[in-house]
């Protein structure tokens, strides 16, 4: 069967038996049947650069970890209300890469669930119910969340606990001081309305808002400001954590700062589904007295294995110092296509997450945007796009990007640049 035929007949069955909310990639969708380091490969053989999954941030069927899982899988698997100790050896290693105040942490199968855990958790704590998110975030998909997720298409107005601010848009030194101003206005509106804060919860890197970075340091000012109002702050590290940011595990520690909870997942089975919400013990003190959890797959005994391999692989081959390093050449290498390209306004990130902002005559060039990453699926090299006005081209590729990938990934859009340039 010709593969456009089966593409079609792919499209329509999965329209059928799935429905209408899922979103497909692409105007030509990808059926990829096989993945590989930093390659995936459609039905027809064509292969593609990936530089778009965290999740496989080791690799697509890294080997080490498909035979941790296999070997756990082959002995036992059951949940966290038996004894083991994967499950423990896995906490004590992933604790000891957080800060101490950072003690404990507590499992998940999904970042939506580490997500809804942490802001039951700070509720609890904190006697409050309103939370702080940025303007176009996405936290997940539990009610509770899909509230917190503007990115989503909320319903108008949002719901009464929930104050949207702008990301923070680079402004060199400043962008500290405006993104807390605007956290402090939000809380005093929460105030005026009798509404008692719980949280400010952000995505470290600002991944849907359109990858926000610079300066280090610039989140300081807003986490003060939410504990001054006596709400917490969760980190999301579901997109930014595990080495991506090319400088330690975490982007929280971009920012010198210590979260309350840090939240993660995507990444952390390198596609094995586990997640996870670390706290400090204090809030999960509070919490247990009141409260009890249990997740019936998260943290089981093939889950800690997962994570245990990746982690094992982070640290082995060097993917943190390879994220800096080939996201710094990245960068380079696409901040020159400013030079030539009108379109690209701004190249921005850390390590190997990066936004390359598009815009047309001072405006968001989202249509643009649209047509190169589906120029470059068509070539063969998958990114895609986020930002409020779906205008900053986002690459987020696995870990194990080398110099190699950089040239194939540069030089393609190049070419969709020139190919799709207002003129
Ligand atoms: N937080 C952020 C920042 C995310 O990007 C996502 C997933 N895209 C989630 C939370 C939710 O994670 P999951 O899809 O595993 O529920």
């Amino acid at each position: 069967m010709p593969a456009e035929t089966s593409t079609q007949q792919l499209i329509a069955r999965r329209n059928r038996l799935l429905g209408p909310a899922y979103r497909l990639f692409y105007e030509q969708p990808v059926h990829v049947v096989r993945g590989e380091g930093i390659w995936l490969y459609d039905a027809a053989g064509k292969r593609y650069l990936d530089a778009y999954n965290n999740v496989a941030c080791v690799g697509h069927c890294h080997p080490r970890v498909i035979e941790a899982i296999a070997r756990q899988a082959a002995v036992l698997n059951t949940h966290t209300r038996y004894l083991h100790e994967t499950i423990l050896d896995y906490a004590e290693r992933l604790l000891a890469t957080f800060p101490a105040e950072i003690g404990q942490v507590m499992f998940t199968c999904t970042g939506s669930e580490a997500n809804d855990l942490a802001l039951r958790v700070a509720r609890t704590c904190t006697s409050g119910t309103g939370v702080i998110v940025t303007r176009t975030a996405y936290h997940g998909v539990t009610g509770a969340l899909a509230e917190l997720s503007p990115s989503l298409g909320l319903p108008e107005p949002t719901a009464p606990h929930v104050r949207l601010v702008p990301a923070p848009q680079s402004a060199g030194d400043e962008t500290g001081e405006i993104f807390a101003n605007h956290v402090r206005t939000a809380f005093a509106d929460m105030a005026r309305n009798g509404i008692r804060p719980a949280a400010l919860l952000v995505d470290t890197i600002f991944s849907s808002d359109g990858v926000f970075a610079d300066p280090p340091g610039f989140l300081r000012p807003a986490v003060e400001a939410a504990h001054a109002a006596g709400a917490l702050f969760i980190a999301d590290e579901v997109q930014p954590g595990f080495g991506r940011c090319g400088q330690g595990l975490w982007g929280f520690a971009r920012h010198g700062i210590v979260p309350d909870m840090v939240t993660m997942g995507k990444p952390m089975g390198n596609g094995h589904p586990i997640a996870a919400m670390a706290a400090r013990p204090d809030l999960l003190r509070e919490f247990g007295a009141r409260s009890r959890y249990f997740n019936t797959f998260g943290g089981n005994p093939v889950s800690a294995a997962a994570g245990m391999a990746v982690l094992d692989v982070i640290e082995r081959e060097g993917l943190v110092e390879n994220a800096g390093r080939t996201g710094a050449l990245l960068r380079q290498r696409l901040d020159a296509l400013r030079a030539r390209h009108e379109l690209v306004a701004e190249v921005r990130g850390a390590g190997l997450f990066i936004g390359v902002e598009l815009r047309h005559g001072g405006a968001p060039a989202g249509q643009q945007a649209a047509r190169i990453v589906n120029a470059l699926r068509e070539t063969g090299v998958l990114i895609s796009a986020a930002g409020p006005g779906g205008n900053v081209l986002k690459i987020r590729p696995p870990l194990v990007f080398g110099a190699e990938h950089v040239d194939l990934l540069v030089d393609a859009l190049d070419q969709a640049l020139l190919e799709n340039s207002p003129g």
